[in-house]
């Protein structure tokens, strides 16, 4: 039995109103990591579990077996073989700040055809492509020589603690599939990720300084209560923000400086205007703090050039280091840095190499590696990825993009090579201006784009499990 792009596609079409209808209830639980209700049965707090649970629950009512990994993690099963297909996909969010979104991030609303919520892009939507991918193959009945798991896990957004839990109480994983949860054609590999924080004494003139932080998105706002507020002050830093094309305000009493930028993801530094690194360039340069002028001056470019770390290769992709955010505790500065680094390169060494350039400039700072994820890399040539790509190339009528190394990071690096990004997020989509991608205000997915993803899923699943 065979489909073409058109079948599937149409066969896909049938399921849009389940596609809306499941995306719009997974939206509706608020699966940001939620300390105040972990339990032991609900490891990353209580709507994560909940989420897993229903999930797992209408998988059951549609005739496929589960498997609750002690709510960490769940799967979804189809088929009896010892060799399985697998498919990983995360229910958890980032935490959004209402303030700065149109509507409700936890109440999905459609727009011009675009379904908006926190999770609709990561990754709740791609999750229910995905799943129905799965149900259409059962629907068809359609013989298979390898069982297909779809993978549910609850932590992915801060430490993926759900996929080591998991893989290490599972005797069934996959020896191939995908993770749905990336940009199409294929992400053959990915880099590593690092937190690092830098700890510096708090200059003299600076009060307290904040930016919003959370792990792996860069801050599009920082603020900082200084000393005294002069009129030579508010002309000095209206003459920044303007050389610099950012928005800048100064609040009523004179009493904070603010700056608003764009906030990005920490994997993609060019797409954000950094509050905090313009907000302490101001603060350093205005009053004259020459080691630190020094030291910001290491975060000018993302590339790492200035710190000595700058590593760009057409294999394995290029480096990046960007300030997270920023702010004050016991009497030190401190600021967050998110590192992309080529999965070839070992973290350690980056660091020691960071830790001297930076202790050139400033002794007084101390920097910590807090924590890291290294990637993956697979020959793009694979077996896997060349399967995938066709199916991209072949739907998408696209031949003009290119599989490449992602610095994201996804379930994928969890699977050692098995298992490889694909999807289904599109070039086009991460241009479209109006619409929030991953971890923004406004995150938002195209219903059509989400729908060929379900073609494509079905075609993909089907051709590695025939
Ligand atoms: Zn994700």
């Amino acid at each position: 039995m065979t489909f073409n792009k058109h079948e599937w596609q149409s066969i896909a079409n049938t399921y849009k109103e389940q596609l809306i209808n499941e995306t719009t209830r997974l939206i509706s639980f608020k699966t940001v990591y939620d300390p105040s209700t972990i339990t032991k049965d609900q490891p990353f707090g209580q709507a994560n579990a909940k989420c897993l649970q229903h999930m797992l629950d209408m998988a059951r009512q549609d005739g496929f077996s589960v498997t609750n990994y002690n709510h960490y993690a769940g799967t979804i099963e189809y088929g009896t073989a010892d060799e399985i297909v697998g498919v990983a996909c995360h229910l958890d969010v980032v935490d959004a700040d209402s303030t700065q979104w149109n509507q409700d991030p936890f109440v999905a609303t459609i727009k011009d055809n675009i379904i908006y919520g926190r999770g609709s892009n990561d990754s709740k939507g791609p999750t229910i492509a995905a799943y129905l991918a799965l149900k259409i193959l059962a629907d068809l009945n359609l013989s298979l020589s390898k069982s297909i798991h779809i993978i549910l896990g609850c932590n992915e957004e801060s430490g993926m603690a759900c996929m080591d839990y998991y893989l290490s109480h599972t005797t069934n994983i996959p020896s191939t599939g995908f993770v749905s949860d990336c940009t199409f054609p294929v992400n053959f590999g990915e880099h590593g990720s690092a937190v690092l924080t830098l700890t510096l004494p708090k200059p003299s003139y600076i009060d307290s300084f904040s930016s919003f932080l959370h792990k792996h998105i860069i801050s599009g706002e920082a603020q900082a209560h200084v000393v005294a507020i002069d009129q030579d002050l508010t002309d000095a830093f209206a003459f920044y923000a303007k050389t610099h094309h950012i928005q800048q305000k100064i609040n009523d009493n004179q009493s904070s400086l603010t700056i608003i930028g764009k906030s990005a993801h920490g994997s993609r530094p060019y797409q954000s205007i950094n509050a905090t690194y313009h907000l302490l360039n101001f603060l350093f340069c205005y009053f004259n703090d020459e080691a630190n002028i020094q030291l910001i001056k290491c975060f000018e470019q993302t590339n790492g050039i200035n710190l000595n770390i700058h590593h760009a290769s057409y294999r394995y992709g290029s480096l990046s280091i960007a300030i997270i955010g920023a702010s004050i505790k016991d009497d030190n500065l401190i600021i967050s840095l998110d590192c992309r680094y080529p999965s070839h390169l070992d973290i350690h060494t980056l660091y020691k190499t960071i830790n001297k350039q930076i202790l050139s400039i400033n002794p007084q700072v101390t920097l910590t590696l807090d924590d890291h994820s290294d990637g993956f890399f697979v020959d793009p040539n694979n077996q896997l990825v060349k399967t995938l790509e066709a199916i991209y190339q072949d739907h998408y009528d696209d031949h003009g993009t290119f599989s490449k190394v992602s610095p994201g990071d996804t379930y994928a690096r969890k699977f050692k090579g098995r298992l490889v990004g694909f999807g289904p997020t599109t070039s086009d989509h991460l241009k479209l201006k109006h619409v929030g991608q991953a971890h923004q205000p406004n995150e938002g997915m195209a219903i059509d784009t989400l729908l060929k993803a379900v073609a494509i899923y079905c075609d993909a699943l089907y051709q590695l499990a025939k």
